[in-house]
């Protein structure tokens, strides 16, 4: 391997030319005895919700995968450190097109965005935050008996095309009222006879005096990708995808270290699945031994009341932060 001597950043935008033709690329010059051999790598380019309920999450998991999100240029684009990408931050409602139209290559909105734009883009995963659900409410006052309810009604919403396909799947006939926020208002002022809008707690519901009758969806943070990356882009892609699965794995389990007494220690390795095995270590104390082992989030306390009652002592619970399985 020859050493990297200088690395430039160069944006190949003309005068003119439309934002959609910026192709970002990283030149990174070696040193071959007396030789400078110039090698070209393309930058993914990921696009970010620029502030919302989105942004915080993005910039944590990036930063969790080891790329901070620096200051760019201007305030629609950043510079990403420990990764070859370039960041755009944008509107989330936009993140569909850019992404679909090769502005982006990838992107991190909710699964919602995803579903209500029908931009042909590809859902690479899953990624764990911003989880909400979009919901039908209606005033709490009102006779809800079924989705046969809304036959007839008006209902307000800023999510028209999943409202739409909810309706048509159901063979319910309803106006669509199309709003871009406040959502929650509008049976209120007389506008709509329901709502069909995001949910997290139901607090704006209750103080707007409305019920949530019917989950339609859930939604959280996905990773999206244009279908049609190079070969180049799909390996970075790749890179990138490993990161974050390997930060989301650690996020769902947690290190245990506890002691055992050597007679109980069968019945204690019963009750932890573990990564392969636990391992187990001596202790000082003759006839005790310590264990260690990964647990997931999701039984973390079951396992741990199974395992007090099993024998075991000293239990120790530790945050991973990256696991390669
Ligand atoms: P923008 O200005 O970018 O268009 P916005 O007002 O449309 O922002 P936000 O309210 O920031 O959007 O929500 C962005 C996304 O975060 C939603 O599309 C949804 O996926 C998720 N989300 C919305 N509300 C919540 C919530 N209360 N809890 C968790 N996630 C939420
Ligand atoms: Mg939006």
């Amino acid at each position: 391997m020859v050493p990297v001597d200088s690395i430039r950043n160069y944006l190949t935008l003309k005068s003119g030319e439309r934002h959609s033709k910026v192709v970002p690329r990283i030149f990174l010059f070696t040193r071959n005895k007396n030789e400078k051999t110039k090698i070209h790598m393309q930058k993914l380019i990921l696009a970010i919700q620029k502030s919302g309920r989105l942004s915080d999450g993005s910039k944590d998991l990036l930063k969790l995968c080891g790329i901070k999100v620096g200051n760019g240029s201007n305030q629609f684009k950043a510079v990403a450190e420990g990764f070859p990408m370039e960041i755009l931050l944008l509107r989330d409602d936009d993140i569909p097109q850019y992404v679909a139209d090769g502005v982006a290559d990838i992107g991190i909105l909710g699964m919602n965005e995803v579903l209500e734009k029908k931009k042909e883009v590809k859902v690479i995963g899953n990624l764990g935050f911003s989880r909400c659900r979009l919901s039908v409410a209606v005033p709490r006052n009102a006779e809800y008996n079924g989705r046969s309810y809304l036959q007839g009604k008006r209902i307000a919403t800023s999510y028209p095309a999943i409202l739409d396909d909810f309706l048509a799947e159901n063979k319910i006939e309803a106006e669509i009222h199309p709003i871009s926020g406040s959502v929650e208002i509008a049976p209120g002022i007389g506008l709509a006879d329901a709502i069909f809008e995001i949910v997290s707690s139901g607090g704006t519901l209750l103080s707007n005096g409305l019920k949530e009758v019917e989950v339609i969806m859930q939604s959280e943070a996905v990773l999206i990708s244009n279908p049609r990356l190079s070969a180049e882009k799909q390996t970075l892609l790749d890179k990138l995808t490993f990161r974050m699965e390997a930060v989301q794995k650690a996020r769902r389990n947690k290190y245990i270290l506890l002691n055992a007494p050597e007679e109980k220690l069968d019945r204690i390795i019963s009750l932890i699945p573990g990564m392969k095995s636990p391992t187990i270590l001596p202790l000082a104390m003759k006839g005790w031994c310590s264990l260690h082992s990964v647990v997931s989030e999701d039984d973390f306390w079951e396992v741990i009341d199974n395992l007090k009652d099993a024998g075991a002592e000293g239990i120790l619970v530790v945050p991973i932060e990256k696991m390669v399985l």
